[in-house]
């Protein structure tokens, strides 16, 4: 009896304590709301990365001292600092951007109406995959390879990756460090899964693929964006990076040669970059899936000294399998057994008998060379064409299947352009806006023929002047 007492005391006090924290929750978003006017009124911007870090170290110390968990105070900091930034937000007018989607999607719907369109709008290689991958799919296909296989993907696959990383960067993967997924992508999303909790930071260098920065958001974590510019080449300067990790920071994502420039950085800049990442104990996420695409020098994270790294890297592009959808991935046991975790709760396996034209395409060494050929050519007929239009200025690109012009001329908007081109000249581009805050570029993707390209820059150019 008196031990019911004793608990109903003690749920009443957690009572009373639950609805005195939602109290100062409503508290709080009071304070936030009236920000949020001065921020308006003032144009200041919403997010001050600086205030919300020192913040941040007051509460984890707090967190110490007072023997709460610093992981369960981060995860209601970032509670309390999301909810003030959506009632801040509340006050400002979100601009409707015209993204890559957009484009592509009104684009398929006037090619299934029989329109011809010059689509450089999606990165995708319009070579032919390799003839002995389609053979080992068909042959895989026709031996019933076709039920459900090893989560980590098939052995053959998985050692014949080790060879090729092995002959490729004289790096010995093991096969528990190894795993192949359902494309790039997919390795991408895991592995920033695996890593970032709610709240984490993860540095992202701009302009770049919008699927790293949409990836952590989506996990609830945040994205550190460094913005870089034409004038300096694309380069990030090694110190804004160090000045922008935080408390919260875990990693740090590296993709080079660059979509949307085509930048590579100097091997010198990517190993500072790394063993700033092993100072601050961070993990870098190199997609090296344009790595055969690359004209100079390009570092793969497998040759480097990074304490913590995943590389991501797919078969979609270097041998024009996209729609096969395979890639793979290599990190630490314990980072791929979370990736592996994932993979199994949601896709059981990559498909086997597209394994086994996997493992075709990693021998076949001669369509690397050929598509790398040819890929180098578009770029210098790209850029050459590009030269002519007096209204853009771009940076020619040391690698990846993409152009990211500017254009001259103030007030520009990247979206409204791109939606102009379709309908006027029926010339597809993906609008700057999406890779950052870009809104004066476009990328112009060669993934199409060095004709067509020329035709859709053409066409450009007589909308640009
Ligand atoms: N990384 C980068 C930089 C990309 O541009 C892409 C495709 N656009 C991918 C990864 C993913 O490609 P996939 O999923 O087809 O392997």
């Amino acid at each position: 009896m008196k031990r019911e007492a004793e608990l109903q005391g003690l749920r009443d006090e957690v009572s009373r304590v639950t609805k005195e924290i939602i109290s100062l929750i409503a508290e709080r978003n009071d304070v936030a709301r009236k920000i949020g006017h001065i921020k308006t009124e003032g144009s200041l911007p919403i997010e001050d990365e600086g205030v919300e870090d020192t913040l941040l170290k007051e509460v984890l110390a707090d967190c110490e001292r007072a023997g709460v968990d610093r992981e369960v105070g981060n995860k209601i900091f970032n509670i309390l600092v999301s909810e003030s930034k959506r009632i801040q937000g509340q006050n400002t007018i979100q601009p409707v951007l015209v993204t890559p989607m957009t484009i592509a999607s009104k684009a398929m719907e006037l090619q299934r109406k029989g329109k011809r369109l010059v689509r450089l709008d999606i990165g995708e290689p319009n070579f032919e995959p390799p003839r002995a991958v389609l053979e080992a799919c068909s042959k895989a296909l026709f031996d019933l390879r076709t039920r459900y296989s090893e989560t980590r993907g098939i052995p053959e696959l998985i050692e014949g990756l080790i060879r090729h990383l092995k002959k490729r960067h004289g790096y010995d993967a093991k096969a528990r460090e190894t795993i192949v997924t359902p494309g790039g992508r997919y390795a991408v999303y895991t592995a920033l899964a695996s890593i970032l909790k709610e709240g984490d930071r993860c540095i992202v260098i701009e302009p770049n693929w919008p699927a790293y920065k949409e990836g952590i958001q989506f996990i609830g974590a945040r994205p550190t964006t460094i913005h870089t510019t034409l004038e300096e080449g694309w380069e990030p300067h090694v110190e804004t990076v160090k000045e922008s990790i935080r408390s919260n920071t875990k990693a740090i994502v590296l993709s080079y040669p660059v979509n949307p420039t085509g930048k590579i950085i100097d091997p010198r800049v990517f190993s500072d970059l790394v063993a700033l990442a092993n100072d601050y104990g961070l993990t870098v996420i190199s997609d090296e899936i344009y790595t055969d695409y690359a004209y100079k020098s390009c570092a793969s994270i497998l040759e480097s000294k990074a304490n913590r790294f995943i590389l991501t890297s797919s078969f979609s592009k270097t041998w024009a399998m996209t729609g096969f959808r395979v890639g793979y991935a290599v990190s630490s046991e314990d980072v791929i057994s979370k990736m592996m975790k994932m993979q199994s709760l949601m896709i059981t396996c990559v498909p086997e008998f597209v394994q086994f034209g996997a493992l075709k395409a990693i021998e076949s060494e001669a369509e690397i060379r050929r598509n790398s050929q040819a890929m180098k050519e578009r770029i210098e007929a790209a850029s050459k064409e590009l030269d002519k239009i007096g209204g853009l200025e771009y940076y020619k690109p040391d690698g990846a299947m993409y152009v990211f012009p500017r254009a001259k001329r103030a007030g520009f908007d990247s979206s409204t352009f791109a939606m102009k081109l379709l309908e006027e000249k029926n010339v597809t581009l993906a609008p700057g806006s999406g890779f950052g805050d870009y809104n004066n570029c476009f990328r112009i993707s060669l993934g199409q023929s060095k004709e067509t390209i020329i035709e859709g820059i053409r066409a450009i150019g007589e909308l640009i002047s």
